[in-house]
């Protein structure tokens, strides 16, 4: 048990953050998980068009009627095994430090930030749930970085809307090399058999919510949604921090 997340999260309650997250200006009384209203107007938001099947951000020249299904070039060319994704923001320079800072700078309060809007997103898209799934850390990688990014993230989510979260039933078993600078070919292979589900009991018959802190081809949320199928799962859809068009 690493304690550390629920004492910063005991310490934000009698200690509230004073400063914007982003700017460090101090914060007005309304503002919004911790962010300032100068710095909430410029958050890169992904809006329409955006693709139907991955969540990616199209370009306003993409844009057909309302009423289509829109695809980025990636998913008109290869099918993925979930059945949506969508991401909060674009993977712009501001979001990239800020999930950095969550990750490796082990500001753990962020995950309250993120996990509130990602709910938000999460209520917007219509979805069924019934339960979410973290994608989960190789235990190797769990002991060196002390937390799981998306199984807080989760958590987050969990209190937010009631969702219970599963990080228990789908489980890492390859300690897979990072996935920085690999192609999409190489992502795939690189994360073949990776996962597998531990225990199916849960899983069977269920809308799952699928939960990582960023989308790139959408290799490993394919490979999840490979052995969450196999296990039974009815709907599988993706929520990430963030995407790009060209992550
Ligand atoms: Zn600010
Ligand atoms: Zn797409």
């Amino acid at each position: 048990m690493n304690w550390r997340p629920l004492l910063d999260a005991v310490l934000d309650m009698i200690y509230p953050r004073m400063d914007c997250i982003l700017c460090g200006q101090p914060l007005e009384k309304d503002a919004v998980q911790g962010i300032c209203s100068s710095c909430l107007e410029f958050l890169p938001f992904i809006r329409e068009p955006r693709c139907s099947v991955c969540g990616k951000p199209l370009e306003e020249t993409d844009r057909t009627e309302e009423t289509e299904r829109r695809y980025c070039p990636d998913c008109r060319r290869y099918p993925h095994d979930f059945d949506q994704a969508l991401s909060v923001f674009e993977f712009s320079l501001s979001i990239r430090e800020l999930i950095h800072r969550y990750k490796y700078g082990k500001e753990f309060s962020l995950s309250r930030t993120f996990g509130f809007f990602l709910s938000e997103l999460l209520q917007e898209s219509g979805w069924q749930t019934d339960e979410i799934v973290p994608v989960p850390l190789h235990k190797n990688r769990l002991r060196s970085r002390g937390f799981n990014q998306s199984a807080l993230l989760g958590d987050s989510i969990s209190g937010h809307l009631g969702i219970p979260c599963m990080d228990q039933v789908l489980i890492r078993n390859v300690d897979t090399k990072t996935q920085t600078g690999f192609n999409r070919q190489q992502r795939a292979d690189n994360l073949k058999n990776a996962f597998i589900v531990k225990n199916p009991g849960p899983i069977r018959g269920r809308n799952i919510l699928l939960i990582d802190d960023v989308y790139t081809t959408g290799a490993t949320a394919d490979s999840c949604s490979r052995v969450l199928r196999q296990a039974g799962a009815k709907g599988i859809h993706v929520l990430t921090i963030a995407t790009g068009r060209n992550v």
